[in-house]
């Protein structure tokens, strides 16, 4: 009987085994070591059971059935994992001691505890904290070993926020599908506010409108130079708040400056620009998204290969842009082998230390680095290449100079505000010199150029040239997948409620980088995902944009799912059950709270305020006079396919009017109707002889409508 070590996953439990002593030897996704067991789980191996586990009649959707809700939500093998919890029960009746390494988070402590309660274990459990896969680390944390009983409640909290989530789901999104008639809408406490953060923006550009504003340049002459200035006024001339409406007032400043003898004043400033901070996940898949437009999910899945088959990095889907000390002592061995890889040398120096090493700064994971691993780079396909090189190249960026630049900036105080002018010359390029391109996802600032160059100190200077420039506002940017995951670790910057804002900042207050975030490294480029799924968002080229169903959708749901409040204010209960002050059902019975009013809503009326998606691959018969889709043939009619938006237009076949007259619609005859407005058709007069009509298609209330002519007279 020994120990068996039960990790979070594949690579944690290999390292593991390697920072033990002896040989080690894997089968089956187990490793054994003298009195060792080392065995994972690939991710979570339970999944919550669906309504109709319980209860078969849950399959059916209705809004009697609602809310539903379990006391005791149960979990079982996600699909083909049940072989590996049958495994991980048969360890566990093997080995006396049991240790739990999950990762260090509340996401982790539940990972594993899920497993051990499943099999039903009984055996002692011993819980290690360990971030980081250097062998030091490990063998460290494992002398640092914890009773796992009293941490079980941090297990429970993630534990209720899945079930929350999954109440949250099922529940509003059969409320809205059936109340709605839409089928499979779905809503999300992540989802929907994200859904928000593109609607609001869309609406933002829909309704922005175009501003004149206006602009006074000026030459300032002294000694041999022209120093260009701007004029900046102060705060009682600016309209709207930004910037000068009415161009008479510039005009009016400009006559009263020109040719004026003024004081310049010079001033000097060094500023040293750090590299970027390596990568966490949401910052690589922005990134990945700017410079090659690879979508979100495409670089989570890239970053996945890079460390299951190739080894190639540190764990993917961190939310840390910092390190150890450790990695600090080993980035010389690492760097080296990445050089020689890429076929690339730089003059890194090792002796800078950078502000990303910060051990306080690591949560349960670290930056995603380069790994030493000896694999081969000539296996990546080219856009894992891509991933790998940028995730190189802000790690080596780490160890190379700070660029270094002189500001100068020229300054003239008027009663009306300030006249102003910088410049900018870069004294030492340092890492920006190999890696410039690297930083195209920044804004390059027009400050950032050499206009001018004096010595700091007093001047007196000529005014000349003045011109005002004709401007006009614009709209804010669409987002585009990169800006929307920066948006979505920063959400709490648009919340306007004081409370909710402190909350979500709060939540995140362990997490440098993210400030008030919905969504987890894990699962934000799912949720785009599911959005452009379900048609609520639709790619154009880069940018992502609402749709129509999107914007109706999101403007019917209810605040406390369409704004990050859930987040934040679950986040709190959370904390509560961490602390073993509150129950998972406390989290679930706030859920409900909210829930229940909604269901005697009036559906009758929300449904007048959506727009209904047309989707109907059938053939077009014509276009609807009315509104101007498609009719299609169906059964009875040749139909409008707006008809869930209210076109009631169809061309029935059984039509009262044209069974009078002895015709069916067929194909060609709808087709020429509703091209032409008419038809000609054979009828038979009382006298038995054949008579050619026309026969006119009109609409009355939403209609169609018919009436019989002679044939014009040639
Ligand atoms: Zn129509």
């Amino acid at each position: 009987m020994g120990t068996l070590i039960i990790a979070e996953k594949p690579e944690l439990g290999r390292a593991i085994a390697a920072a033990i002593d002896g040989p080690t030897k894997e089968s089956h996704g187990v490793i054994v070591k003298k009195n060792v067991v080392i065995t994972w789980a690939y991710g979570h191996l339970l999944r919550l059971c669906e309504p109709q586990e319980y209860n078969e009649k849950y399959a059916k959707w209705t809004m009697e059935d609602l809310p539903i809700c379990f006391d005791d939500w149960k979990l079982v093998p996600d699909g083909n994992k049940k072989e590996r919890v049958e495994q991980i029960r048969k360890l566990i009746e093997e080995n006396d001691t049991i240790i739990h390494a999950g990762d260090p988070d509340d996401e982790g402590q539940f990972l594993i505890d899920e497993i051990l309660d499943y099999v039903g274990n009984t055996k002692p459990v011993r819980r290690v904290y360990i971030n980081d896969n250097t062998p030091d680390n490990i063998k460290r944390a494992f002398h640092e070993l914890l009773d796992n009983e009293p941490l079980r409640s941090i297990g429970r909290s993630a534990y209720a926020r899945a079930v929350a989530d999954y109440v949250v789901g099922i529940n509003y999104s059969r409320l809205f599908s059936l109340g709605l008639r839409m089928k499979g809408l779905s809503v999300g406490r992540v989802q929907s506010p994200t859904l928000g953060l593109i609607v609001a923006r869309d609406e933002a550009i829909d309704n922005h409108i175009k501003t004149k504003y206006y602009e006074l340049e000026m030459n300032a002459y002294c000694e041999d130079t022209v120093v260009p200035l701007k004029f900046k006024g102060k705060a009682e001339l600016l309209e709207d708040e930004k910037h000068i409406l009415n161009r008479e007032v510039l005009e009016e400043i400009q006559s009263q400056l020109n040719d004026a003898k003024k004081q310049l004043k010079v001033s000097e400033k060094e500023m040293e620009q750090r590299p970027p901070l390596p990568f966490n996940l949401a910052k690589l898949q922005a990134h990945m998204n700017t410079k090659y437009g690879f979508d979100l999910s495409k670089t989570d899945r890239i970053t996945q290969t890079l460390r299951d088959r190739h080894q190639a990095i540190t764990y993917n889907r961190s939310d840390s842009q910092y390190l150890k000390a450790e990695h600090y002592k080993e980035a010389p061995a690492v760097i080296g082998k990445v050089m020689e890889k890429l076929g690339k040398s730089y003059p890194v120096d090792y002796t800078i230390r950078s502000q990303c090493f910060q051990d306080k700064f690591v949560t349960a994971h670290h930056a995603i680095i380069p790994t030493r691993s000896d694999f081969d780079i000539r296996k990546l396909s080219a856009d894992e290449r891509k991933v790998y090189e940028e995730i190189c190249h802000f790690y080596i960026m780490q160890f190379l100079p700070s660029m270094k630049k002189r500001q100068l900036q020229a300054l003239i105080r008027l009663p009306q505000g300030e006249l102003r002018g910088v410049s900018t010359f870069v004294i030492e390029e340092g890492y920006h010199q190999y890696f410039n391109k690297a930083m195209d996802h920044e804004e390059t600032n027009e400050e950032e150029t050499a206009r001018f160059d004096l010595s700091p100190g007093s001047y007196e200077a000529w005014l000349k040239d003045g011109r005002i420039l004709e401007k006009e506002t614009n709209p804010p940017k669409r987002y585009t997948q990169a800006t929307l995951i920066r948006d979505m670790t920063s959400i709490a910057k648009y919340v306007k409620d004081k409370e909710i804002k402190e909350l979500l900042k709060k939540k995140d207050k362990d997490k440098k980088g993210e400030n008030g975030s919905i969504g987890t490294s894990a699962t934000r480029s799912q949720i785009v995902e599911t959005l452009l799924k379900r048609g609520y968002v639709e790619m154009k080229g880069k940018q992502i944009i609402s749709t129509r169903l999107g914007k109706d959708f999101y403007h019917l749901l209810p605040p406390e799912v369409k704004t990050a409040d859930l987040t934040a204010k679950w986040w709190v209960i959370q904390e509560d059950i961490k602390e073993g002050k509150a129950e998972v059902k406390d989290l679930v019975d706030s859920v409900l709270e909210n829930f229940i009013p909604h269901l005697s809503q009036d559906f009758n009326q929300l449904r007048t305020h959506v727009t209904y998606p047309i989707e109907d691959d059938r053939a077009e018969i014509g276009k609807c006079p009315l509104c101007g889709n498609k009719i299609v043939e169906k059964e009875k009619n040749f139909g409008c396919v707006n008809w869930r938006n209210g076109c009631k237009f169809a061309i029935w076949k059984n039509d009262p009017f044209l069974s009078e007259i002895g015709k069916t619609p067929n194909q060609a005859m709808a087709g020429k109707l509703l091209k032409d407005g008419y038809c000609k058709v054979k009828l038979t007069d009382e006298n038995g002889n054949e008579v050619i009509k026309v026969l006119q298609l009109g609409t009355r209330n939403g209609y169609a409508v018919y009436r019989l002519i002679d044939l014009p007279q040639k």
